[in-house]
């Protein structure tokens, strides 16, 4: 009985297999051109190695953006945050705790992402113009990771306890604990799309990383540190994660187009089970977020409280809920920071914190003092 069900989960991967295209197969000489009909997210067949036609414009757009926001960690002037950072009375214990929490969670977090896409999403792709873009993504990622290695090389910090906070503080190790979860069956070498089950898992996955760790994961150390930015603190700090902030919206953005064209090829493995699932993983990172909001900033500074950081992330989570066509979760949820998508929509680029006093100072009615 074993060894039947051995043999036939053996014969579905190894059909799973023949059916599976990467782009490293050997030449097919003579064969013709690909068809956009032919070209697919997953389980395509279509030469991987020939980018045109394009299918996916979107994806294409996505690639060329990312390329207009191209950015470089070492124009951004460090030089005050430093003297702020490392002036026994420049920051308060609360500011500190906030500036290192989140370094220690950025700093291995680009790195974890950078890795799911190369080792672990790029393969299952069967795209060449998403494919175009997760290389753009992933030096994107990579680029973020030399943002925060600059970061605390400039302000002088203890690099290793920063870098290994991920294996030593429990509120930024859950995130990444979590995440690793849903890496597990992509990385396998054994694993291939091309059964609803396996389908659905890269289908969670991606909704996994994009949705919940991009897109929810993110933004409680986005909008602490760029709060202290508006508030004249960490000014170079906060001018990085603000570009960093631009690209992940991006890589959010595509990522939910990603996961909505699956769907849409593949309508079959949107059970009403799998929403369930998907709503309850991302409540989760809900809840692991708001969790990472008490431990990094367990009294109210800069404006800002746990609190309302619980309704901040149930108002980005109804979004997310929306974005992938499943119903909010949280009725009502406002958002407290709407600075953050002034931000988010930046056309002033490098003004931002220059113009905050005359722009952003005429929101007293936002009540940011205390
Ligand atoms: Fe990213």
């Amino acid at each position: 009985m074993v060894d039947t069900v051995n043999d036939t989960s053996k014969q579905i991967k190894e059909q799973a297999e023949s059916r599976k295209t990467t782009g490293l197969e050997a030449l097919a000489f003579g064969k013709a051109a690909p068809q956009v009909s032919d070209k697919r997210m997953i389980n395509a067949e279509a030469d991987l190695n020939q980018i045109l036609p394009i299918k996916y414009d979107w994806a294409w757009g996505a690639y060329l953006n990312g390329n207009a926001n191209s950015w470089d960690p070492n124009e951004i002037n460090m030089a005050f945050d430093r003297t702020l950072y490392q002036s026994p009375h420049g920051l308060t214990p609360d500011e500190r705790m906030i500036v290192e929490r989140n370094l220690g969670f950025f700093s291995t977090a680009d790195s974890l992402v950078a890795n799911n896409l190369v080792l672990a999403v790029y393969r299952h792709i069967t795209n060449p113009e998403c494919r175009q873009y997760l290389l753009r993504q992933a030096y994107e990622e990579a680029l973020h990771t030399h943002a925060y290695l600059h970061v605390v090389q400039s302000l002088g910090m203890d690099e290793s306890r920063i870098f290994n906070m991920y294996r030593e503080i429990p509120s930024v190790a859950t995130k990444a604990a979590w995440a690793l979860t849903y890496t597990e069956s992509l990385s396998d070498p054994t694993f291939s799309t091309g059964t609803p089950e396996n389908d659905q898992r890269l289908l969670r996955d991606l909704i996994a990383f994009y949705v919940v760790f991009e897109g929810i994961f993110f933004y409680v150390g986005f909008t602490q540190i760029l709060s202290m930015g508006r508030r004249n603190k960490m000014v170079g700090t906060a001018e990085q994660f603000q570009y960093i902030m631009r690209d992940e919206s991006l890589h959010l953005n595509f990522g939910i187009d990603v996961i909505n064209q699956i769907h849409i090829e593949n309508p079959h493995l949107w059970t009403p089970t799998f929403e369930a699932e998907i709503i309850e993983m991302i409540k989760t990172g809900v809840d692991l977020e708001y969790q990472y909001a008490i431990d990094t900033m367990p009294r109210g500074i800069l404006g800002m409280n746990a609190g309302m950081f619980k309704e901040y992330l149930q108002f980005i989570a109804n979004r997310r809920f929306r974005q992938i066509g499943l119903p909010e979760q949280f009725p009502g949820a406002t958002n407290p920071f709407p600075w953050m998508s002034e931000i988010m929509d930046l056309k002033k680029e490098k003004n931002f914190f220059e113009t905050r006093v005359t722009e952003y100072q005429v929101g007293g009615a936002l009540s940011w003092d205390e």
